[in-house]
């Protein structure tokens, strides 16, 4: 299997077998019991706790069950309390749905919400951004990396601006994408709230983190025993929180090397494949060094997709969680024609995979289109 669908998930770090079996052994009781094996399980979480915070200088951060949550936590955060009952929001058009859907839905509630376009750029631009902050602007929402494309936007001078024009406007960053893979470091920035989640590199499905700066609104969106300090009840993922300190700890090890090899594939990839027929390059010159969104006209995404699968190459013609009710909104919020859409797919890479793969991808992707270039529905 040649996977390079690795921004809709990676596969769990070989190191968390064996974590694995300590865990069912020695880890597994509740860390909110008062027995000290329970209290070693505490201290394990928040030594994992540290290591993830540690990575972007991040002040505080509870974990959650995933990025979704973490963006649902910050996005509904009882903005009532803060100001008027109407609230101007900001945030980009080509956000995750988990960030997207929540101020669709604080819109329908009659709060104000512009959704910038980024445009052809890909990128949305400090300016863009600032020109709309009002007094009354509650929060900003401006993602890191975007996940179809791997743009990679400039949140810290985003930040920076959008806090000049309001101070109190409170800056969210999602960086499901950009953890680990960007340098970021919060403490020096100015954004309030940042999101990762464990499943986007090499940890298991199912555990988030939200990261924010101390004295910064944040209401529990799961009310219940009160863990993870207040701010998020339910029995902690205990083992999914360890495996994800784990595999951040192993994606750490030769990580300049890692980046570099991942960029040097996804380079590797697009020199390949910029030759074939009908080629358009839709991520940005500077893109993540994961992500590389192709289209080539007169053939359909989802037919390459198919087509490679055959082959045992397994890519994506989007964000894998928006695959089933297929939207072009990302692409559409950056100029693409709807059929160049219908044509677009989506290769990401991770460390683990090797330039022999890559070849042979683009050696299979060309063949693909030289047999089925053309069969394009109308
Ligand atoms: N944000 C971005 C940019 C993503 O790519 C994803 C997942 O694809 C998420 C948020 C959601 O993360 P999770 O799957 O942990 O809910």
């Amino acid at each position: 299997m040649i996977y390079l669908d690795n921004a809709a998930t990676t596969k769990p770090a070989s190191c968390l077998n064996e974590l694995f079996s300590h865990y069912c052994t020695h880890t597994w009781q509740n860390p909110s019991a008062l027995y000290l094996p329970a209290i070693r399980v505490e201290q394990k979480i928040n030594a994992a706790r540290e290591l993830l915070k540690k990575i972007i200088h991040a002040p505080e951060a509870i974990f959650t069950s995933c990025g979704t949550e973490a963006s649902n936590t910050i996005i509904f955060n009882g903005w009532q309390k803060h100001g008027a009952s109407k609230m101007h929001f900001i945030t980009s058009a080509y956000e995750h749905p988990c960030v997207y859907e929540c101020f669709r839905l604080l819109e329908q509630q009659g709060h104000r919400v512009d959704f910038i376009k980024p445009g052809k750029s890909g990128i949305i631009s400090p300016q863009s951004v600032a020109e709309l902050v009002c007094d009354n602007t509650a929060l900003v929402s401006i993602m890191h990396v975007n996940n179809e494309t791997g743009a990679i936007n400039d949140i810290c001078a985003i930040a920076n601006a959008v806090k000049e024009k309001n101070p109190q406007t409170l800056f969210y960053s999602d960086g499901v994408q950009a953890y680990l893979r960007i340098p970021f470091d919060m403490m020096s920035s100015k954004i309030d709230y940042y999101t990762a989640s464990a499943h986007k590199i090499h940890g298991l499905k199912g555990t988030g983190i939200l990261f924010f700066k101390k004295n910064v609104p944040l209401k529990a969106f799961l009310l219940g025993g009160g863990q993870e300090k207040t701010l998020r009840s339910g029995t902690e993922n205990t083992f999914g929180i360890l495996c994800f300190a784990e595999a951040a700890k192993d994606f750490l090890s030769n990580h300049e090397q890692k980046i570099a090899h991942m960029a040097a594939l996804k380079k590797r990839l697009y020199e390949l494949l910029k030759k074939a027929n009908g080629a358009v390059c839709i991520s940005p010159a500077n893109a993540a060094p994961h992500i590389l969104n192709m289209a080539f006209e007169g053939m359909r995404g989802e037919v390459l997709l198919h087509l490679l699968e055959k082959d045992g190459i397994y890519i994506a013609t989007g964000s894998a969680c928006s695959s089933k009710k297929r939207s072009f909104r990302v692409h559409e919020s950056i100029g693409l024609s709807p059929v160049l859409s219908e044509c677009a797919v989506r290769f990401s890479v991770c460390p683990d995979n090797t330039i022999e793969e890559i070849e042979y991808t683009a050696e299979k992707t060309i063949s693909a289109l030289q047999k089925f270039q053309g069969f394009i529905r109308r």
